[in-house]
């Protein structure tokens, strides 16, 4: 077996194409550096798949499409569960690569790599749960019946931040659904996309079935959304893209879904546990630095509450080291890029020349970002409805729930919501009406697992990823009718 990552030179680990179960070089000999964004160390050199590359793996796709989709389902789930074991083996290896190249804490690498196991055994199962419905029809003796049929070749792109876990929902979850895949891994994370061949490599999954290729985003990207032979492109990132994938895919008439930013609202009602929704609201901005789609980057807080709760949040979150990520005392690590830091910085300057406080942070050294809060946030500030993905967060003053409500849904996003509260039936009529795709009650925003219908609304995306929702986006609908004797014909 040859592997993703041999060493090149001491330390730097070296990254190739896999298409068609092989492990190949760009061809037009594009490589690629990746630093660590913690130490500004070259990590890797990774060869850049070409158009021709990218061709090339959606032709071994489209070749293993048929077997892979005709394999007994047992057959198929065996093999999931074999990369399950295989990923057990590989979590220290998988983990340094997270620290190394993405930043990632100690925790948050080792709960990419957890999930991605328990997601490979949810999915085992979800392979044998694809069904369809028998139909009553008013023609007499014709029955009739659906069925769920795999679409053939899908495409996935992935972000940087959580570039294991987000990029192993679209590949485990397609191949589960009987699709062979094609995987574009972010610039910032190639060699964490190419672990994820490695682990399929390993587990012994057929020649084709799924190729991995980090290149130009541009190149990859339009032979994903212009060669017909991909039936679908799903995609997690930011709404600019999104929206022009979106928009590209409807020109081709190409499935998409879009797994894109957030805004998302953590109300603290006045019965609110104080240390609770503290602790809560920390984890929600500060998991991963803020880099996270679900990050609760407004906290609305109810009037008579808003003083304690925002001493208890600024005591607390300024306890958190900023510092290196291999270090495990360390909450908060680097930004993926320099270029991060001046957006939070327009932000801050922003919201306080409107009249925002500054209550915590601002400052960073490089790219390691302090945890940062703005009291006073109101409507009109940029940093009320853009993201900035960072550890920083704005609170809100309201003066009552139906306030609370209002400001939430007073964003053009729409992904995920906490509502921090012991009062079940407030929060539950709350609930019903957030414009979101994800309510937590009693939780803070950020959550995520195998087999819920992950997804937002509104410039959040459309579409859901995680167990049957994803057999349902993954797979195409097809009516079949018999009729028993003969039909009478009207002509
Ligand atoms: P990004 O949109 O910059 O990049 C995402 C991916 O798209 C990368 O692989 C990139 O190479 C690719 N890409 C960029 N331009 C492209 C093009 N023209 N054609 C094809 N591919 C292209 O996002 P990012 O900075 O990697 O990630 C952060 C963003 O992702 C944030 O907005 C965050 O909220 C969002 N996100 C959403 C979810 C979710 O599930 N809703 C999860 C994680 C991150």
């Amino acid at each position: 077996m040859n592997t993703v990552s041999e060493a090149v030179g001491s330390k730097v680990r070296e990254g190739k194409l896999f298409i068609d179960g092989k492990w190949v070089a760009g061809s037009d000999g594009e490589i690629r550096p990746d630093y660590n964004p913690a130490t500004g160390e070259l990590f890797a050199q990774v060869h850049q798949a070409s158009r021709a590359d990218a061709v090339r793996a959606v032709d071994a796709a489209h070749r293993a499409k048929d077997s892979w989709a005709n394999m007994l389902v047992s057959q198929r789930a065996e093999i999931l569960l074999k990369c399950a074991d295989a990923l057990t083996t590989m979590i220290e290896d998988v983990r340094d690569v997270l620290i190394e190249e993405s930043g990632s804490t100690y925790p948050k690498a080792m709960f990419e790599v957890m999930m991605g196991i328990d997601l490979l055994r949810s999915a085992a199962g979800d392979a044998r749960h694809i069904f369809g419905e028998t139909l009553p029809h008013s023609m007499q003796g014709q029955f009739g019946f659906t069925i769920r049929r795999p679409l053939g070749v899908i495409a996935g792109i992935a972000p940087f931040n959580a570039p294991f876990w987000l990029a192993m929902k679209k590949v485990v979850l397609a191949l589960a659904a009987g699709n062979t895949f094609v995987l574009k891994p972010s610039e910032e994370t190639p060699i964490t996309g190419l672990k994820i061949a490695e682990l399929f490599e390993r587990g012994g999954l057929p020649a084709g079935v799924l190729n991995v290729v980090p290149g130009a985003a541009d190149a990859v990207g339009e032979v994903m959304l212009t060669d017909p032979r991909v039936r679908m492109l799903t995609f997690t990132g930011s709404t600019r893209v999104g929206r022009h994938l979106a928009v590209e895919a409807a020109r081709n008439m190409k499935k998409i879904t879009l797994e894109l930013g957030g805004k998302n609202p953590l109300i603290v009602l006045r019965d609110a546990d104080i240390d609770y929704a503290v602790r809560a609201a920390c984890f929600g901005i500060f998991f991963h630095q803020g880099q996270v789609c679900m990050a609760n980057s407004r906290i609305i807080v109810e009037a008579p509450i808003y003083e304690e709760f925002t001493e208890a949040f600024v005591a607390r979150a300024k306890t958190y080291k900023v510092g290196d990520p291999r270090d495990p005392s360390t909450v908060i690590g680097p930004l993926i890029r320099r270029s991060q830091c001046g957006i939070i910085d327009g932000h801050l300057k922003d919201a306080i020349d409107k009249g925002a406080k500054l209550l915590l942070g601002g400052q960073h050294h490089d790219n390691f970002y302090e945890p940062t809060i703005l009291g006073d946030v109101t409507a009109g500030m940029n940093v009320y409805d853009e993201e900035s993905f960072g550890p920083v967060t704005s609170l809100i003053r309201v003066d009552d729930s139906e306030e609370a409500l209002r400001v939430a849904n007073d964003t053009s996003y729409g992904l995920s919501s906490g509502i921090v509260t012991n009062d079940l039936q407030k929060a539950f009529d709350l609930a019903m009406r957030i414009e979101a795709g994800m309510v937590h009650i009693n939780d803070t925003t950020v959550s995520d697992e195998a087999h819920v219908p992950f997804g937002g609304i509104k410039m959040s995306g459309s579409g859901r990823e995680g167990g049957k929702y994803s057999m349902e986006e993954m797979t195409e609908l097809k009516w079949i009718t018999v009729q028993m004797g003969q039909r009478q014909f009207p002509l």
